[in-house]
């Protein structure tokens, strides 16, 4: 794990505004992005884990512990169940929301991993996941909806209700970094894969795709249903 060493020594406890947590580094919001960018950086030289270092292996993630708190800590590496994908974040980026998220503004459970714009190459497929393959390179959506459901299956996926009584559920599609672990990590696990992941095409960079999984599709959902 070369880049958690690397990114400890970047973030010593004197560059963070003389606030130490016990287990954890607190990170101002500078910080905060100035770590994406070096994991922007050192993420794609880093060698793939074998199935027995995944099991065994944690991850580093950003976690909402609270209002003005957002820390880097490790988690485990998610399982792996037959409809998802567990995708390695080469490149990741911070929302707007994610800074009314670290404000208090908009409530998110503690010790979820927050982030919504995952770029990367997929790590392990689910054993029911067609049409994709391990190490390809995809992004995954900001909005993750199952598919299934009867928002899903009316076109608006945002409103995803899967599981609830009537198939709607207000921004139930919104999960990454809001009801389950978001992309601002080493790894983050896709659900629904084959309804959620996009080919990243070879000619373009992360760079210029990270855009795509949030802004650029929240555009064009604004337009097409209003
Ligand atoms: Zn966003």
């Amino acid at each position: 794990m070369a880049a958690a060493v690397e990114m400890t020594s970047t973030f010593s406890a004197d560059s963070i505004n003389g606030r130490r947590a016990p287990d954890a580094l607190v990170f101002s919001i500078e910080d905060y992005a100035g770590y994406l960018q070096l994991r922007a950086f050192i993420r794609p030289y880093a060698a793939p884990l074998n199935r027995q270092e995944r099991r065994m292996a944690k991850m580093k993630a950003a976690i909402f512990v609270g209002p003005g708190r957002i820390v880097l800590d490790d988690k485990p590496i998610p399982d792996v169940g037959p409809l998802d994908a567990l995708m390695r974040i080469t490149t990741t980026t911070i929302c707007g929301t994610d800074v009314h998220i670290l404000k208090g503004e908009y409530p998110v459970a503690k010790g979820l991993t927050i982030g919504h714009e995952p770029v990367g190459v997929i790590e392990k497929l689910g054993s029911a996941v067609k049409g994709y393959a391990e190490g390809q390179r995809v992004i995954a959506g900001a909005i993750t909806p199952s598919g299934w459901s009867n928002a899903c299956l009316c076109g608006t996926g945002s409103q995803d209700g899967a599981g609830t009584p009537h198939g709607w559920k207000p921004m139930g599609g919104w999960k990454f970094g809001n009801t389950i672990d978001g992309c601002q990590a080493d790894y983050v696990l896709v659900p629904d894969a084959m309804a959620n992941l996009a080919p990243v095409p070879d000619g373009l960079t992360d760079e210029q795709v990270l855009m795509c999984p949030d802004i650029m599709s929240t555009g064009f959902g604004a337009l097409a249903t209003r």
